[in-house]
């Protein structure tokens, strides 16, 4: 296993600015994912650190060796993609072929095989043709045959992406057990949320080329340092609303919604006028009759737009005055509470779960 420190890495093709000043730091051990949109740049970085794709600027190391001109072939990576390639031979043959190109003898091949198989949990179709699997299977194959090449980092390009919903959440687990057992560095490109704050240790929010934030799962989800990372996390992403300060209170679309006196000398202090209140929807608790404001209590009255059956969750659309944002709710507190579109809400939100953007930059403010 080997740590990888990208440097500062820049990459244009002609026009199209792929990655831009990209510093990441992944230690030994370490499963990390790099999520994004589509197009953000991901699999290019991905390229980069395989030695496919050079870059235009910065380093990338191995142990703090730089391997930027080392040719792909001699940087004993094993790469997964979202489409698997295998050869059109048996499951055996595909994960024998690496072991029999370092040498080992057919019986050691054999020993090594099983050994892999068991571990990818394909032991009892070692004989099948791969032409006869399913996609899920076909995927664990090439998975297999990676494994076989002992290389000292692993690097996955949406390897689920293309399994069905049910598949995905199998093999997510699956993965997850196969990296205890293998303890190896694997860097994982994907744009599904869930699998980054599910398999992960660490996770990099990408957007347009560029790293919008490192950190654990909890750390992106509950402190997202940018407009774009909460918004991209989470179902529904977080509410963002503008909120004016004022002497007195934060107020939106010109009502109080808190008056705590820290927080309001704090952002004056700062120099805004105005900031952008984020908040997730399952922070938010919605009642039906007024709510006043309490210490550590934020409350916004609104009026429901639109409910919408999640299958296991309610998300509530809410409008006060010029600002829109959702509530996630539990089907038995919805059922309890029976509310209606079109009906007048207060919604009241912990201060400790409020935090606050610059509208400018749309990044947090500390
Ligand atoms: P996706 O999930 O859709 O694969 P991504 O986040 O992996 O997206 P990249 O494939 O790295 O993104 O692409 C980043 C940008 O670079 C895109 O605008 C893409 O069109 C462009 N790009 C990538 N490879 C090339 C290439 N070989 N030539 C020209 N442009 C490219």
């Amino acid at each position: 296993m080997v740590s990888v420190r990208i440097d500062n890495v820049s990459k244009s093709f002609g026009s199209v600015q792929a990655l831009r000043n990209v510093s990441l730091e992944i230690s030994n051990g370490e499963f990390f994912a790099i999520l994004g949109p589509s197009g953000c740049g991901k699999t290019t970085l991905l390229r980069i650190i395989a030695g496919l794709e050079k870059p235009t600027k910065g380093r990338v190391l191995f142990d703090e060796i730089d391997v930027t001109d080392v040719p792909a072939e001699i940087r004993d990576v094993s790469m997964v993609f979202q489409f698997y390639a295998l050869y059109p031979t048996t499951v055996f043959n595909n994960i024998a072929l690496p072991l029999r190109s370092r040498g080992l003898s057919p019986s050691e091949t054999r020993e090594r095989v099983v050994e892999i198989a068991k571990l990818v949990g394909i032991e009892s179709i070692l004989n099948a043709h791969v032409d006869r699997l399913s996609v899920a299977d076909k995927q664990k194959v090439a998975l297999a045959r990676a494994i076989a090449k002992e290389p000292q980092l692993y690097l996955l390009d949406e390897p689920l992406t293309i399994l069905d919903p049910v598949s995905r959440v199998i093999m997510r687990a699956e993965l997850k057990r196969i990296q205890k057992e293998l303890k190896q560095t694997i860097i994982y490109v994907t744009h599904d949320q869930i699998e980054a704050l599910t398999l992960a240790d660490k996770i990099a929010v990408m957007n347009f080329g560029v790293v919008e934030q490192v950190g654990t799962s909890s750390e992106v989800y509950d402190h997202p340092e940018s407009v774009f990372v909460g918004w991209f996390l989470g179902e529904p992403g977080m509410n963002f609303v503008e909120a004016s300060v004022e002497q007195d209170s934060l107020r939106i679309g010109g009502k109080p919604v808190l008056s705590e006196r820290r927080i309001l000398e704090d952002l004056k202090s700062k120099g805004y006028e105005k900031v952008l209140t984020g908040f997730r929807a399952e922070h938010v608790k919605i009642s039906k009759t007024p709510v006043t404001r309490l210490d550590g209590v934020a409350v916004i009255e609104g009026v429901v737009r639109v409910i919408e059956f999640m299958g296991t969750y309610y998300v509530v659309d809410v409008e006060s005055d010029s600002a829109e944002f959702k509530v996630k709710m539990d089907p038995r507190i919805f059922s309890n509470l029976s509310i209606g579109e079109g009906e007048r809400v207060w919604c009241s939100i912990p201060l400790d779960k409020i935090l606050f953007f610059d509208p400018d930059s749309s990044k947090r403010i500390d």
